[in-house]
């Protein structure tokens, strides 16, 4: 990649004061840890974010998007390239309570706008920090429902410059996972399925759902550092391994959820990296399973 001649192509595109240079990223990741991006730009269209992502590509680059940074470790050395901060949020309600909506959109003000319009099913997803196209990526959900259920088609940019809609079930949909986390392919627009209900009864469930958001720990984190294994929950075997409250540098297993790690404020990412691999390594070494990370590693490790 030859990261000058991709600024030049970029700022052919964008006004140059909108693209920067060595941008600290724990500005923009939940857990407020990370170093910096070499370019940084924030798209707000659905086309910002393809023409950005193709003017990398010219340069045999592969940028990293980043929507809310509420599922990543981006290390203390940052990351090479082009960083894409996702902020198209367009959404547009269709008919039969289909919704389309661009990548960038917040998951909960895309609750809060299908409840006014009467389209049900996505009540779960306003406890969901992030955006559209990560969570279809990483198919985020509850215990209940996950994001692949409501996934009529995606629009995808593929790592060749290509713009396709793939279908739901092309999408590969499995426990926190898809087909393009694993290709890389980013999400443009997705095409979601809701269903018919009361304004009224959408508000409630909206209330439900944020409760129960009430129980889990404040403060920067990423939510759950860790998948389930088949059969268990990665809290459990945390805590029987007693390693709440663990702390290395500045970061801590929260005491109110174990699969938590919290910023107590002056983290580093080579924290967060040391307790995960202490809560790993304890965990097989007491039940022979072996964690796996739910939070995407991002930078030079
Ligand atoms: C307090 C808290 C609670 C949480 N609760 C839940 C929960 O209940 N359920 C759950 O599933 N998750 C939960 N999470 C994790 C997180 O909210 C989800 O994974 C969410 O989908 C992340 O969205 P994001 O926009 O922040 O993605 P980011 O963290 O910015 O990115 C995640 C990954 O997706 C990639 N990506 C981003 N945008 C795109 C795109 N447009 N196309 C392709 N790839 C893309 C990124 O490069 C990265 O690899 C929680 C996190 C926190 C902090």
């Amino acid at each position: 990649m030859n990261l000058q001649r991709l600024q030049a192509n970029l700022r052919k595109i964008f006004d140059p004061d909108r693209l920067l240079q060595n941008e600290p990223l724990a500005k923009h990741c939940n857990w407020r840890v990370g170093g910096p991006a070499d370019l940084f730009i924030t798209v707000r269209t659905a086309d910002e974010l393809t023409q950005a992502v193709r003017a990398a590509q010219a340069q045999s680059h592969k940028p990293t998007i980043l929507g809310f940074g509420a599922n990543v470790l981006v290390s203390d050395k940052g990351i090479r390239g082009l960083v894409i901060l996702n902020r198209a949020h367009r959404i547009s309600f269709q008919q039969n309570h289909v919704v389309e909506a661009d990548s960038g959109t917040n998951l909960a003000v895309l609750a809060k706008e299908a409840a006014k319009q009467g389209v049900g099913g996505l009540e779960f997803l306003i406890g969901i920090p992030g955006t559209v196209g990560a969570a279809v990526a990483v198919n985020a959900g509850t215990r209940q429902q996950w994001i692949s259920i409501l996934v009529e088609k995606a629009l995808v940019l593929t790592n060749n410059g290509q713009e396709t809609w793939l279908m739901g079930d092309e999408l590969d949909f499995s426990y926190r996972n898809s087909k393009l986390k694993q290709s890389g392919e980013t999400v443009i627009t997705a095409r979601l399925q809701g269903k018919p209900d009361e304004p009224l009864n959408i508000e409630r469930k909206l209330k439900e759902e944020l409760k129960v958001r009430k129980t889990q720990p404040t403060g920067p984190s990423a939510g759950s550092v860790f998948t389930n294994p088949p059969g268990d929950f990665a809290g459990r075997l945390i805590e029987a391994c007693e390693l709440k409250g663990l702390q290395i540098g500045g970061a801590q297993i929260s005491e109110m959820h174990a699969n938590f790690i919290l910023n107590l404020g002056d983290a580093k990412a080579g924290d967060m990296k040391e307790v995960i691999e202490k809560v790993k390594s304890e965990v097989a070494k007491k039940f022979n399973i072996q964690l796996e990370e739910e939070i995407r590693y991002l930078g030079e490790w």
